[in-house]
């Protein structure tokens, strides 16, 4: 099969387009022919070294496979040659205390493609049967890889950590980016008053049309005050943080009293100073969210199905263009999911 493999961590170029031996079926197993893949930031940072997880090498990336079921190994049941799938993202153990009270995202054994097993830059992948979830009719391969690491992530995030209500004050901050796109629309879904920031107008805009009631340019100066004064200076009740550094003091700093500022995120810097005394005056909470459990994806997917949530997508395109893609996916010059057809 054709595949994206590298086999030394590095720059985009180490990205190599290349034939390697198909997967090898084992009982239990299905083959999937990937008609989808998303592309996540995560997948630049394994390729370039600094993910902090134990990587393998040659790795094949890709944490978000849709496709068709291929090939079924012997006691596959459950699923036929041609049914439409996701791969889970997580594949609990179904053993540990986190998969037995429905925490799968915290499984330490968990199965996870594009990270300790082949992902989905192939043509093909091999799965578990258990690890597969049906693709709901009307949803096509394209919109439903776009939907588990986004609206999976946005949905754990707010609902499940966050604890948002309706009627409550939501700041998203890079509204821009995929999983800030998802979260507009879970924050809207779920009844609370959306503010955002921004890095264009443009994705101000965008992010209008997604939902959002108010935005804000957090290029330009005192941004933070500006999300005050849209709060009538209460700041606040849920943060959706996933930017880091300056980004998550000044976040902090305009969480609204008993406001949670939850975390998922830290590129623009991983390690923050914190004020002790006005973490606990204001009883601020700061919540980190890992992830998201199979049954908020498969709601989220359920969401979509229905029309309620809608994947938006920048592009789609050929595997052989996975250098271009993680180049475009580090500009940040996109506005959505970036996906990958082989
Ligand atoms: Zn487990």
């Amino acid at each position: 099969m054709r595949a994206v493999r590298f086999h030394r961590f590095g720059e985009p170029e180490v990205l190599v387009y290349e034939d390697i031996p198909d997967p090898e079926l084992g009982p239990g197993e299905a083959v999937v022919r990937v008609r989808a893949c998303g592309v996540n930031h995560l997948d630049l940072d394994i390729r370039s070294g600094i993910s902090r997880l134990g990587i393998s090498l040659p790795h094949i990336l890709g944490r978000e496979v849709a496709g068709e079921v291929a090939a079924l190994g012997p006691d596959a049941g459950g699923f036929r040659v041609g049914d439409r799938v996701l791969v889970a993202i997580i594949g609990g153990c179904g053993r540990c205390p986190f998969c037995r009270t429905g925490r799968d995202n915290l499984c330490p054994e968990a199965r996870r493609p594009g990270i300790n097993r082949p992902g989905g830059y192939a043509e093909l992948v091999v799965a578990r049967v258990e690890d597969l979830i049906p693709v709901p009719r009307g949803l096509g391969f394209e919109e439903a890889a776009a939907v588990p690491i986004a609206f999976g992530t946005a949905y754990h995030m707010l609902i499940t950590q966050g604890g948002l209500k309706v009627g409550e004050t939501v700041l998203i901050n890079a509204a821009g980016s995929t999983i800030g796109t998802a979260a507009i629309q879970v924050a809207r879904a779920a009844g609370a008053r959306v503010v955002v920031t921004a890095g264009s107008e443009a994705k101000l805009e965008r992010a209008r049309e997604l939902g959002a009631h108010d935005g804000v340019n957090y290029s330009l100066p005192g941004w933070e005050n500006r999300i005050l004064e849209l709060t009538d200076g209460r700041g606040p009740d849920v943060i959706f943080e996933h930017v880091g550094g300056e980004v998550f003091k000044r976040s902090l700093a305009i969480l609204a009293v008993d406001g949670r500022l939850c975390v998922c995120g830290g590129h623009a810097g991983e390690i923050v100073d914190l004020d002790l005394i006005s973490l606990f005056r204001k009883q601020a909470r700061v919540i980190g969210s890992f992830s998201a459990t199979r049954r908020e994806v498969e709601l989220a997917l359920d969401l979509v199905a229905r029309g309620e949530l809608r994947p938006v997508i920048h592009g789609v395109y050929p595997l052989a263009e996975a250098r271009l893609v993680h180049k475009l996916l580090a500009s940040r010059a996109n506005f959505g999911k970036l996906i990958l057809n082989p």
